[in-house]
Formats: structure tokens, C-alpha cells, sequence
């Protein structure tokens, strides 16, 4: 058995979406205190961490696009959602702020020798990393879905898509349609994954990336990881 671990690391003011706060990591512990409790001494490590249920590598809920009485926060998603059969599709050659077309979906698709099943999670490498990982362009120039892409994925009934960047779409009104389009249509999409370009070529694999169980939470970071057995 193979596992790729699809997350990017948490770290102090990591790169984020400009409309959420950012990561604050501080040292609450650091072996410097001793506590005694009878005969025995100890000292400990931990960390105090401030962050937006956006936090690097996450999932969107329900109720992050869709305003209606009743959409499903991050712990009221089932948790087989998040166990899934995946696929990954390449379209790591668009340019930059590109807005990938149903064509560019359907030739990836096709190459890949793989077909869309019914609550599938599909991964969508764009190269976004490669290119803008370290940049101060990453939260801006990234490529993404057209509004077409998003409903031809929700035609194939996937569960979940994900992507590298911080938005499924392109910056601006594009990504407004997408998440609004998530909500109508009932299915939902990752965010800042990592070694997507790992999985390219190597067929159906299964994934797991569980969220933490906030209440009432707008999406949660999670642990993505691909499983090749
Ligand atoms: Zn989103």
C-alpha cells in the first residue's frame, strides 16, 4: 500500500484566501516550565494556533456557499463524503488564469484512460503549485474551472473536486459562480492540496481526507491523503 499525503504543511501566516484570516501560530509551552506532582518532574511542548476553518488544506461545507435555512456545516457532512474512489485529471498545461473549458475537461479526462463514477472525488492538478507556490501571485493568478466545468463534473454526480489554489475558479466573479454553483448543485471541493502531480497517471486510487468536527463549521482543514493499495 502507497500513501501520498495531499496537504500542505500549517504553518505561521501560510498563504491564504484574502477573505480569511490568517494562520497564528505561537509557542504556548516549549520545555521551559517545570511542573512537579509528587516525585515526578516534567516539562512539556505545545503550540497555541489561531486559524480560519479555511486553514490550508481544506474542504468546503455546505453552509460556506449556500445561505439556505438547513445546508449541512462542516460536522453535519456524513463522514463517507470524505472516504471516497478518486481520480485525478491533468491539466497542468493551461496558462496561468486560465478558465478551464468542458473540451479541456473531456480531452483530460480521456487521456487519463479513466471514467467519472457516481460520488467520485476528482482532483484537478493544474500545475498551480509548480508555478506560483512562493510567489507572491499564488492567492491571485492561479487557473481554475469555468462555470461549465463545475456543472459537467456535477452532471458526472461527483461527491467532491479539489484543487491547488485557494479558489476553484479563476479570482473574482468566476469563483463567486463556482461556489454558487456548488451550492445548486449539491457537491462541494477542496482546496490548497498538495502532490496532486503525484497521482497523474496512476489510474483510480482512494481517498481519505476527514474534517474536524466544528460545529456549525463553514469548511474545516483536513488531511488529504491519496491510498494506492
Ligand atoms: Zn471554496
Amino acid at each position: 500500500m502507497e500513501l501520498i499525503d495531499l496537504s500542505r504543511e500549517l504553518t505561521h501566516r501560510t498563504p491564504h484566501h484574502p477573505a480569511h484570516p490568517p494562520v497564528v501560530i505561537t509557542v504556548w509551552d516549549d520545555h521551559h516550565m517545570k511542573v512537579t506532582a509528587g516525585n515526578t518532574t516534567v516539562s512539556s511542548k505545545a503550540l497555541s494556533i489561531s486559524f480560519s476553518d479555511h486553514a490550508g488544506t481544506h474542504v468546503d461545507a455546505p453552509v460556506h456557499f449556500d445561505p439556505r435555512p438547513g445546508a449541512a456545516s462542516i460536522d453535519e457532512v456524513p463522514l463517507e463524503n470524505f472516504y471516497t474512489s478518486a481520480i485525478c485529471l491533468d491539466l497542468s498545461h493551461v496558462p496561468l488564469k486560465h478558465a478551464i473549458t468542458v473540451a479541456e475537461m473531456e480531452e483530460a479526462l480521456a487521456k487519463s484512460g479513466q471514467e467519472i463514477r457516481p460520488k467520485d472525488t476528482v482532483m484537478i492538478y493544474m500545475g498551480t503549485n509548480d508555478r506560483l507556490w512562493g510567489d507572491p501571485r499564488y492567492p491571485h493568478d492561479f487557473p481554475g474551472l469555468a462555470l461549465e466545468s463545475v456543472h459537467w463534473l456535477a452532471d458526472k454526480g461527483i461527491g467532491m473536486f479539489g484543487v491547488e489554489a485557494v479558489s476553484p475558479s479563476p479570482e473574482g466573479e468566476l469563483n463567486f459562480q463556482a461556489h454558487r454553483a456548488c451550492a445548486e448543485r449539491g457537491i462541494t471541493h477542496m482546496e490548497c492540496l498538495f502532490n496532486m502531480d503525484k497521482l497523474v497517471g496512476r489510474g483510480r486510487f482512494r481517498f481519505v481526507g476527514f474534517p474536524l468536527k466544528i460545529k456549525g463549521g463553514s469548511g474545516s482543514p483536513i488531511r488529504a491523503v491519496a491510498i494506492f493499495e
